[in-house]
């Protein structure tokens, strides 16, 4: 399996350096680009990373990068052309944040420092690599950090033990509902931090809230990183509700769901879940909330002027029913419908 270990850079001198390294690629970045212009314009075919290496030759010590460096440019740039569907890509200038690619033979990691030609950066190693890094890169966030990315190959991960078979429905007021009646209480920082950052924002002092901003996007992943932990190693069968993010950021809604981070959590299940061979499935949640988890029977709070309602009767069995855990069961019930199927 590849996962990527990310580690801060510590000298505050390092940046310069880096942020010189970085200028050299993107130099790189935008001659690749001007060639791809050139071919466009004058309907010649397409350079093809393996092109792009070809005219970029030689140039690296020039610029003062790694070889592999100028070619792993050019293969990302092709690479990053395909995936967007684009004709050209973005100009890289002074605002992009900075990045360094690298292969393999490009860097030496001894103890806490990394090389890379000719220049050493030390770092705060967190953690040990679990095994021999197959590429890279150093990169900056929105912070102006630099940071250093490994692309590790890490032995697998143990399958799961659990036994447990999950429905989960995704929601604003708790983050998840499970369908054995336990509910995951999204912490709404950004609701609570909002007012410090407007106020950042509005005296114009973009640091502050720039750092409060980063600062809540890595409590949110943290606390994600942990709960999608704790389900994957419970479970054997994950079920999750699709709602449809990208459609309720544009209602009213909005900063509450960007705040619950769904997608994140949606990501980090999934991929958790292939690692620990736990069964996971996403279903439609069309009417999950207004079934009735007992008969089926269609009779339970719509849409979102339904929102309100908490609990409901069933008019034809009588079952009471908390909103979210009904939404959760007929989800993890959908899930069985499909698992059937196949
Ligand atoms: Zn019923």
């Amino acid at each position: 399996m590849i996962r990527t270990y990310r580690y801060r850079i510590k000298d505050s001198s390092a940046a310069s350096q880096l942020n010189t390294l970085a200028r050299a690629c993107n130099f790189v970045w935008n001659f690749c680009n001007e060639s791809q212009e050139h071919a466009l314009r004058w309907n010649q075919r397409w350079p093809t990373g393996f092109d792009l290496n070809k005219l970029t030759a030689g140039c690296s010590k020039e610029l003062g990068l790694h070889s592999q460096t100028v070619q792993a440019v050019c293969e990302q740039y092709e690479i990053r052309r395909k995936q967007f569907k684009k004709r050209k890509l973005r100009w890289r200038g002074k605002r992009s944040p900075g990045w360094v690619p690298f292969k393999a033979s490009g860097v030496k990691l001894v103890d806490d420092t990394v090389r890379y030609a000719g220049h050493a950066f030390r770092l705060w190693k967190s953690r040990e690599l679990p095994g021999p890094v197959k590429c890279g890169s150093f990169s900056q966030d929105s912070r102006k950090r630099w940071y250093v990315n490994f692309v590790v190959d890490v032995p697998e991960t143990e399958a799961t033990t659990g036994t447990k078979q999950i429905g989960i429905d995704l929601g604003l007021k708790t983050l998840a509902t499970c369908s054995d009646g336990r509910k995951i209480e999204a912490p709404r920082w950004y609701r609570n931090q909002q007012r410090r950052i407007a106020e950042h924002q509005r005296k114009k002092r973009s640091r502050p809230a720039r750092n409060l901003q980063a600062k809540i996007a890595n409590r949110r992943k943290d606390f994600l990183h942990k709960e999608s932990d704790r389900l994957t190693k419970e479970c054997e069968l994950i079920v999750v509700g699709d709602v449809c993010s990208s459609k309720l950021t544009k209602t009213n809604l909005a900063k509450s769901v960007n705040d619950a981070g769904w997608s994140l959590f949606k990501n980090l299940l999934s991929y958790k879940a292939i690692a620990r061979k736990v069964v996971y499935r996403e279903v439609s949640e069309r009417l999950s909330t207004q079934t009735c988890s007992c008969c089926g029977v269609i009779g339970g709070p719509k849409g979102r002027e339904g929102l309100g309602v908490r609990e409901w009767v069933c008019g034809e069995c009588g079952a009471v029913h908390d909103r979210d855990v009904n939404a959760a069961m007929n989800i993890l019930r959908m899930g069985h419908h499909t698992l059937a199927l196949k």
